[in-house]
């Protein structure tokens, strides 16, 4: 791991350069536009060995500190959410689980070529039928002298058809030629003619435009030795590598959003209405506070992933806190970009405005590594669950004795004072998982304070989490129980009455 000094000089050598190559070598219009990442741009982002942040030192890395990792994806962030993900994909997704599980053999030749001949991995769990269903997937493998034999079809893996390494998942194929329950990873190197994975399928994704997507068609040979090694389970390895993803979220959120702020700022400073700049409105400035409010949660969920989320720690069991790092986080970036558009006017709305881009590069944020609605509802069933066990149904007395949400509970007594039902239905379950985001947000905002994060910041972004929290106690008191009329089309013309 670096010093501190060491690690600010290469973390503002990457600023430099990201500056000057976003400013000055790429048309800001055009940049937008454009789909897969200009190879210049690649080349000399690579050059710069910022996937080296992920690799351990002794495989000539720089240690896979994760206060380096996130600052790295921030930094991207700011300037391109795309490069910052596919930098994201290939150290969270690839290199930090390679360097856990892999081979050491294996390891040291892989590692070499991703920071020496700027090399890119990702990762393959999703298949067409398969998604959030994951564990169900059926590609399937099997041992072939002293080979695997893997199987399948996967979709939606980011920079398909370009990484130069994957991790593939399967399940071992049995005698009987059922699957294995377990999941398993092996390390697939696209330069070899038996591991060729082939993209079928080029999907035009809506955002992100710098990362392909497509159908991928595997049928492919690897060593034996590139299987991973899991501690006890393939699913265990699976959740410690998708938590500790989750909580990179932070490090490309925190740019991403710190931007939106910005050139709101700076907008609404400039834009005059009626005489006024249109900071001088009450509305504006509760869109602005709400910017400057994510972008103080995003500080606090780095602060707290740099804590915990380093590759020495198992996270197989921290999905909660992880769950709510990847959906608070999310939901704010896309809420963020949505705010800029509403402030930017009709130019926000070009294809090639910075606003409407990052709406849709945004978006899928909110779906990939599991759909927040899903998510949400895994956070309330924690929650639910551990009030049952103690008998506890009151949520205000048990939010006080959580450790993730005890030093937050005053803040929200005057709102959650009330009792849980342990059958509430799905609905309810996911505005209540996303109220108690919001009030892990205000603890983990809390600790940013205690740490010395400007107080006046703090103090805004407590009171934004208040307010959303109070709109999700209402819904959550209120919420509708309708349910889809299928057969909708009967008298359901108002021209029928005239
Ligand atoms: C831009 C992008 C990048 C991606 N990158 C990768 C990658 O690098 N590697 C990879 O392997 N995959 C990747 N994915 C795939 C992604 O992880 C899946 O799309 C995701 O897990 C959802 O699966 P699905 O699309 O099959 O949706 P489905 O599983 O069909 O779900 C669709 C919707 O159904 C609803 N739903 C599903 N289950 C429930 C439930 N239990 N309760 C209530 N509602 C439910 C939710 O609204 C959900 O959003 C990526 C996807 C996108 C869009």
């Amino acid at each position: 791991m670096r010093n501190k000094s060491d690690r600010k000089s290469f973390i503002a050598d990457f600023e430099q350069k990201l500056t000057n190559l976003f400013t000055l070598r790429l048309d800001p219009l055009k940049q937008n536009l454009q789909r897969g990442i200009p190879p210049f741009l690649l080349n000399e982002v690579l050059n710069l060995k910022p996937l080296s942040a992920s690799i351990p030192t002794e495989f000539g890395g720089r240690g896979a500190d994760p206060v380096e990792i996130l600052s790295i994806l921030e930094t991207a962030s700011y300037h391109s959410l795309p490069l910052s993900l596919m930098l994201g994909i290939s150290g969270a997704l690839f290199s930090e689980p390679l360097a856990k599980y892999g081979r050491e053999d294996v390891k040291r030749k892989v590692f070499s070529q991703l920071m020496n001949n700027n090399r890119l991995g990702g990762l393959m769990i999703t298949e067409p039928d398969f998604g959030t269903d994951a564990l169900g997937m059926q590609t399937n493998y099997k041992k072939v002298e002293d080979t695997y034999h893997i199987q399948g079809t996967k979709h939606w893996a980011g920079l398909s058809g370009h990484a130069d390494y994957w991790l593939m998942t399967a399940r071992k194929q049995k005698d009987d030629l059922s699957l294995n329950r377990d999941i398993d990873f092996f390390l697939c190197d696209s330069s070899d003619p038996n591991q060729q994975v082939i993209a079928e399928e080029y999907y035009n994704n809506l955002g992100l435009y710098f990362i392909p997507y497509a159908k991928n068609r595997v049928d492919i040979h690897v060593p034996v030795n590139y299987k991973l090694e899991p501690k006890t389970t393939g699913i265990k390895l699976m959740q410690d590598l998708l938590h500790r993803s989750r909580m990179r979220f932070p490090g490309m959120a925190l740019g991403f959003i710190k931007r939106m702020m910005d050139e709101a700022i700076a907008h609404t400073k400039e834009r005059f209405i009626g005489g006024r700049p249109l900071t001088a409105f009450d509305q504006v400035q509760r869109r602005l506070a709400e910017l400057q409010a994510w972008f103080t949660a995003a500080s606090a969920f780095s602060k707290n992933a740099a804590e915990i989320s380093g590759i020495q720690n198992d996270l197989e069991k921290q999905g909660l806190i992880a769950n709510v790092h990847k959906t608070m986080l999310s939901e704010m970036m896309q809420k963020a970009s949505q705010s800029l558009l509403t402030l930017v006017g009709a130019a926000g709305y070009r294809q090639d405005h910075l606003a409407g881009r990052s709406i849709t590069d945004s978006r899928p944020f909110m779906i990939f590594e599991g759909s927040n609605d899903v998510i949400f509802n895994q956070i309330a069933d924690s929650f639910v669950k551990g009030m049952e066990r103690i008998k506890e149904m009151n949520l205000l007395n048990y939010i006080k004795t959580h450790p993730l949400t005890t030093k937050a509970s005053d803040l929200f007594a005057k709102h959650i004072n009330f009792n849980i039902s342990s059958n509430l239905n799905q609905r309810k379950r996911v505005d209540l998982g996303e109220l108690l985001g919001y009030i892990v947000t205000a603890q983990l905002t809390l600790e940013l304070g205690e740490s010395g994060f400007n107080k006046d910041l703090i103090n805004n972004a407590l009171s934004v989490f208040r307010e959303k929290a109070a709109s999700l106690v209402n819904s959550i008191h209120e919420a509708s129980e309708a349910f889809c009329l299928e057969d909708y089309l009967p008298h359901s013309q108002w021209q029928e009455s005239f």
